[in-house]
């Protein structure tokens, strides 16, 4: 479960990116964070990252305020939620298989396990016959793709998507949408901040507008709402 209570962000040029905030996102959820550039979508997602600490306001993950969490307890709260950019943040002299291996290997998961998992995520995003390729050789869903199977391979609770389909065309845009969905259905919660105005309206699912640092809508089965 994630909650904001009351939740302000005042960056040090005085500019309030987000000021009292206030939603809770169940279990399991998939969530589109909508709004015009500047509206405080990424700043959200900063702050569940604690990436940024709020000006005022909670952030409970999972019960535990993590504005409250000690700076060596960080670590585990991201190990608790993937992330998706994107711009992809591969590593271009890894091949697939091993940038997503490294994120085991920060977490010092066991090398018997980390053969085991590897293909398992590989796998699941549709990328087994690409291990031993560079990123640069894959095409940008692909990327994408592999992006997301490093996100998940620690089996986080939380997929947090910025913008995840913003460099790719709408056909690819769909088959990034529908693995997050696939993804989702398996019992992640799943938060992607968006301007792809179609795929909300079709997708059908929870809608939390920002305009201006506001919530302005917070509608389940939700659409765009915005001129595209
Ligand atoms: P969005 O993701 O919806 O485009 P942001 O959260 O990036 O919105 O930005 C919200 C507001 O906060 C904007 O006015 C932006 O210029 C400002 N902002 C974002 N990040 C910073 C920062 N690091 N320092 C100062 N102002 C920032
Ligand atoms: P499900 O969630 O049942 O697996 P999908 O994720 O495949 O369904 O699709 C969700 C919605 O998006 C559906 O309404 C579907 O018609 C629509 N949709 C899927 N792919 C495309 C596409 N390439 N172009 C337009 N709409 C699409």
């Amino acid at each position: 479960m994630i909650k904001f209570v009351g939740v302000s962000k005042k960056y040090k040029n005085e500019i309030i990116a987000v000021s009292n905030i206030n939603f809770t996102i169940d279990n399991g959820e998939f969530v589109f964070l909508v709004g015009p550039s500047g509206a405080g979508k990424s700043t959200i997602l900063k702050l569940l990252l604690r990436e940024e600490i709020p000006t005022t306001g909670s952030i409970f993950v999972d019960k535990k305020d993590i504005t409250k969490l000690k700076r060596r307890d960080v670590p585990y709260l991201r190990r608790n939620i993937g992330v998706v950019f994107q711009d992809f943040k591969l590593l271009p002299n890894k091949t697939v298989y091993e940038n997503i291996a490294f994120a085991l290997q920060i977490v010092e998961a066991e090398p018997k396990y980390i053969r085991r998992r590897v293909p398992m995520v590989l796998s699941l995003v549709g990328l087994s016959d690409r291990a031993n390729s560079y990123p640069q050789q894959l095409s940008g869903g692909e990327q994408q793709r592999v992006s997301i199977a490093r996100a998940i391979v620690n089996e986080p609770s939380i997929l947090v998507a910025d913008e995840p389909t913003g460099n790719l065309d709408p056909d690819t845009s769909w088959e990034i949408v529908k693995l997050l969905s696939e993804i989702n259905k398996r019992g992640t919660t799943v938060i992607m901040s968006t301007h792809a105005k179609d795929i909300v309206d079709s997708m059908k699912k929870r809608v939390i507008a920002l305009e201006r640092g506001n919530i302005v809508r917070d509608e389940m089965r939700g659409a765009y709402g915005y001129e595209a």
